[in-house]
């Protein structure tokens, strides 16, 4: 797949917006720890996570620094932002807080949610007066608006995972066990442009019935439903689409169950349009299931955001008043889960336009038959 690459002025713009962004919720500036913030803000990926500092702060008004250990500053020099912020490389002699301690200030800072508690805690001791507010709660909005590049990049990995989905249609399920569909998954992913795969779930049965099963040793029988929700990295952004199967005939309650989940599921596609609240998206789901007499059977939200990690805010769920705006991409994935027996999950990522919503996934949504 080739996009054009961002370059150094994306990644320029995108670290003035976050910053801009952050004193207008009266932050003194953002701290940006390895993670999906720091690579969208500069397109530096760090090789592992590593007990070593790597911070990038950001304030308005000044040159964004990116604290990074000696040893990965060259890496981190190559980084397409790199040349938009200033590097300020320490070495394993030196203590990283203290150099970092000058360039906070105090005040109150919104912080990667993933940063590690050792930096932000050994940060405290240096700079008592400043605070923390986890980025997520601080500004959740700062990269849910996709522009016409990154909405490329999640149409392509949408585009293959649909791709995935038709080919594990023809393979064989009956007989193998859960973990050796997962690995056609994982290949098929990968065979249609995927560079990283973050879930392959495979959920046979009654392990349908658990949201969070990813994928075993159960061996898959004639009769079972089957949830399967996959997803990764294509270019960088993500895909995450989910389709029940069953091994050959349904039964009138299986085919009922994945009926009413499929008219969910449109209902809050139909639902997505700009000015409408996230809460009213997972409600328009919700309604479908509960009139039909699920209601407490659809245990999670509705749906998350997709960017550059496969879940982000903002998210679709009861108490999220934010309003959709064109650009925004999201997963709508309501369920049905019936313990010890089987579970129902259909979800396609959806992008805001000017004046509805559109599909990043376009297989067909009815209850597929496999062997
Ligand atoms: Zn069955
Ligand atoms: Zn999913
Ligand atoms: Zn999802």
């Amino acid at each position: 797949m080739d996009f054009t690459p961002f370059t150094v002025d994306d990644y320029r713009a995108r670290m003035e917006r976050a910053a801009l962004a952050a004193s207008a919720a009266g932050l003194a500036g953002l701290l940006i720890a390895p993670g999906p913030d720091l690579t969208w803000l500069t397109g530096y990926r760090p090789p592992a996570e590593t007990e070593r500092l790597t911070l990038l702060v950001l304030a308005e008004g000044r040159e964004p620094q990116l604290v990074v250990p000696a040893l990965e500053a060259p890496d981190a020099a190559k980084a397409a932002g790199a040349p938009a912020l200033a590097l300020r490389d320490w070495t394993d002699a030196q203590d990283p807080y203290a150099l970092t301690a000058p360039l906070l200030g105090g005040g109150r800072f919104g912080v990667s949610d993933n940063a590690w508690a050792l930096h932000l805690l050994s940060l405290g001791e240096r700079v008592p007066d400043a605070a923390y507010a986890p980025l997520s709660r601080a500004l959740p909005m700062l990269r849910a608006v996709k522009d016409a590049a990154e909405l490329e990049r999640l149409a392509a990995a949408g585009a293959a995972a649909d791709a995935t989905y038709g080919e594990i249609l023809k393979v064989r399920f009956s007989g193998r066990r859960e973990r050796d569909i997962a690995a056609e998954l994982d290949a098929l992913l990968r065979r249609f442009g995927h560079e990283q795969v973050d879930f392959t779930v495979v959920g046979s049965g009654p392990n349908g019935a658990d949201p969070h099963h990813e994928a075993g040793e159960r061996v898959i029988e004639r009769g079972d439903m089957v949830v399967l929700d996959f997803g990764g990295l294509l270019g960088g952004y993500g895909s995450d689409t989910s389709r029940t199967v069953h091994v050959g005939e349904p039964t009138a309650e299986e085919q009922r169950v994945h009926d009413i989940v499929r008219e969910a599921q449109q209902a809050a596609c139909a639902a997505v349009r700009p000015g409408v609240a996230l809460q009213d998206v997972d409600r328009a789901a919700r309604a479908v299931i509960t009139e039909f007499g699920y209601g407490d059977r659809f245990i999670h939200r509705t749906g998350h955001g997709i960017g550059v990690s496969t879940h982000e805010p903002p998210y679709v769920v009861e108490g999220e008043e934010q309003e959709l705006l064109p650009g925004m991409c999201f997963s709508i994935e309501p369920g049905v889960y019936l313990p010890g027996r089987f579970g129902v999950r259909i979800e396609d990522i959806m992008t805001v336009t000017e004046d509805g919503g559109r599909r990043l996934n376009a297989t067909p949504r009815e209850l597929a038959p496999v062997e």
